[in-house]
């Protein structure tokens, strides 16, 4: 779904093609559709940061100051993994994929 597979090479982390090459899947199906990939984010590095903490804790300590910067560093390190996961999520939420009607096209067009 994106130009380059890497996560890291933040100078091309958001870089996606138009459309999927393999399916024709339109990526960009209105004007600041990722805006609402934030909200998938969210709630992916919330949950994530509830299970960074209790293993901060029972590793380290429950010092609060271990706690808060142990997952901040965490979070920000994982930071373009989750970028990318949470576009490919709210895509998947927001469009309709068939493998009966992709087949079916498939055979129709060369
Ligand atoms: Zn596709």
């Amino acid at each position: 779904m994106f130009n380059t597979p890497n996560p890291y090479n933040l100078k091309h982390l958001a870089n996606m093609p138009e459309h999927c090459p393999v399916c024709n899947q339109n990526y960009f199906p209105e004007v600041g559709f990722y805006w609402g990939a934030m909200y998938v984010s969210y709630f992916l590095t919330v949950g994530f940061s509830a299970i960074n903490v209790v293993l901060i804790g029972l590793l380290f300590g429950w010092n609060l100051w271990y706690l808060v910067f142990g997952n901040a560093a965490i979070l920000l390190l994982s930071n373009p993994i989750f970028y990318r996961y949470a576009r490919v999520l709210w895509l998947q939420l927001n469009t309709h994929f068939s493998k009966e009607e992709f087949d079916k096209a498939k055979v129709l067009t060369p």
